[in-house]
């Protein structure tokens, strides 16, 4: 196939074109390296299989050639950068949203949006499943991006009922591993640059707050799972192992041999107070399971961190 990956430098998306490639495929990467690092992808540059365009997709979008897939996961994501970035995030989750699927059916190819977690706001039904319809502050902070990816779902699953172009939503869970931004802002990032610092480890509010972490190589294998099945409803892919941010904040020190302290600092505002993925759906339709478990993902990404930041 011919894929075009936009946010394709970023950390999920560079993941995935590298599995791409892996496989035979040819990869059109589109970044406006925004959040996107092009170290992200300076080892593809040498496959001639691979392309990079530096574009931004909320403008004029065009793609020579054909396509047979264009999976769209251009985005601010971290909680720190859609609050620094709050219009960019609005726009390509909704104008970018509308010119990837745009082009998808002009090429006649299909369409993954990479939506998230954060469609459930904070949650009410613990564990959350797919027919969920969320609990999110539309004039709050992380609305910028709540809202964004909700308004790009309806915008996906219109775009499948009125044109028919064939789509896949998935929602991702918390995700974490090598070439996530060392200054993200997200816990996994701060905690492991703050304990191998010997600096203090940040815990906002009281660290009883919870979170579901998957590893990336599981995340790619369930995108490329639903990207071969007939599935256009949304699809959860996350880890189901849910733990408090105090307890992770306590593995990740232990984890890396490290002297910090932790220490408590005020909760973001609008910030999920538990997040959970339920799979029946992965499982039932994709076969899938997350397959790497905490202790081991996080040993692989300290160690990443380390050679970064002795690099750094
Ligand atoms: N968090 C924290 N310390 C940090 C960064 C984040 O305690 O230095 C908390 C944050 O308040 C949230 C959880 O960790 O409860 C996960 O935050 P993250 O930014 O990773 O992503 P989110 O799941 O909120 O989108």
């Amino acid at each position: 196939m011919r894929i075009l990956v936009t946010g394709g430098a970023g950390f999920i998306g560079s993941h995935l074109c590298e599995f791409l490639l892996a496989r035979g495929h040819e990869v059109v990467c589109m970044d406006n390296l925004l959040t996107g690092v092009i170290d992200n992808i300076e080892r593809l540059s040498a496959d001639p299989r691979f392309s990079f365009v530096k574009h931004d997709v909320t403008g004029y979008l065009v793609v020579e050639g054909a396509l047979d897939y264009v999976l769209h996961f251009a985005s601010p994501a971290s909680p720190h950068d859609y609050l620094e970035m709050p219009i960019q995030t609005l726009k390509v989750g909704a104008l970018g949203t509308h010119r990837t699927l745009g082009l998808a059916k002009a090429k006649r190819a299909a369409f993954l949006l990479a939506s998230t977690s954060e469609v459930y706001g904070d949650p009410l039904v613990h564990p959350q499943r797919e027919d969920y319809w969320g609990n999110v502050n539309p004039i709050g902070p992380r609305g910028v991006y709540d809202e964004a990816k909700r308004f790009a779902e309806a915008l996906t699953m219109a775009y499948h009922r009125f044109h028919g172009v064939d789509t896949r939503i998935v929602r991702i869970f918390n995700t974490y591993g090598e070439r996530m931004r060392l200054d993200d802002g997200r816990a996994i990032p701060a905690f492991i640059t703050q304990a191998l610092a010997g600096k203090p480890i940040t815990v906002y509010g009281d660290g009883s707050q919870t979170r579901s972490f998957q590893y990336i190589s599981d995340l790619v294998d369930g995108i490329w799972r639903l990207m071969q099945a007939p599935v256009t409803v949304p699809v959860n892919i996350g880890n189901p192992h849910e733990m408090t941010l105090l307890a992770l904040a306590e593995k990740i020190r232990r984890l890396s041999g490290s002297p910090s302290e932790i220490v408590f600092e005020p909760l973001p505002e609008d910030d999920p107070k538990v997040r959970q993925p339920d799979i029946g759906r992965a499982r039932t339709l994709l076969g899938w399971e997350p397959r790497v478990d905490v202790d081991e993902g996080l040993g692989r990404t300290i160690a990443w961190f380390r050679t970064r930041l002795a690099r750094a």
